[in-house]
């Protein structure tokens, strides 16, 4: 279901694990982030509705969309700073990110998945990991 992107620093909190129980979060997750495609690159379910720890993002090299349950960076490397929007903020955030991480996380079918990924990829899972951990940017 298209469900709508709430604005607001409130939404973010630390988010709950997901379960094999909470797949209608990805549905949404994927409706949703397929009807805002022109404006946005990347979710995170707490600007959804759902305390849950789930994102969806473009891979921009592989030109395909990742869903990411409970995700975690085990590895970042060479930091940079820049100025980072989002659909439920109004402003621009400076904020330091990565060139390069690594991140543990389970797909769709909850298999665990372990992948480095880098550049602009890397900054929409930083910024989207950071909304399930309670951080606004
Ligand atoms: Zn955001």
């Amino acid at each position: 279901m298209v469900k709508d992107i709430i604005k607001g620093e409130h939404i973010f909190l630390k988010a709950e694990d997901m379960t094999a129980m909470d797949m209608n979060v990805i549905t949404d997750l994927e409706d949703t982030f397929k009807a805002n495609r022109k404006d946005c690159v990347g979710l995170a379910a707490n600007m959804i509705g759902y305390n849950k720890r789930a994102i969806i993002l473009e891979d921009q090299e592989e030109k395909k969309t990742i869903v990411m349950i409970n995700p975690v960076i085990t590895k970042a490397e060479f930091p940079y700073n820049v100025a980072e929007g989002c659909l439920s903020l109004d402003e621009m955030h400076p904020i330091k990110r990565y060139r390069r991480i690594k991140v543990e996380y389970y797909d769709k079918n909850f298999k665990l998945k372990k992948k480095s990924f880098s550049g602009f990829t890397a900054e929409v899972i930083q910024h989207e990991i950071d909304h399930t951990n309670g951080i606004i940017i």
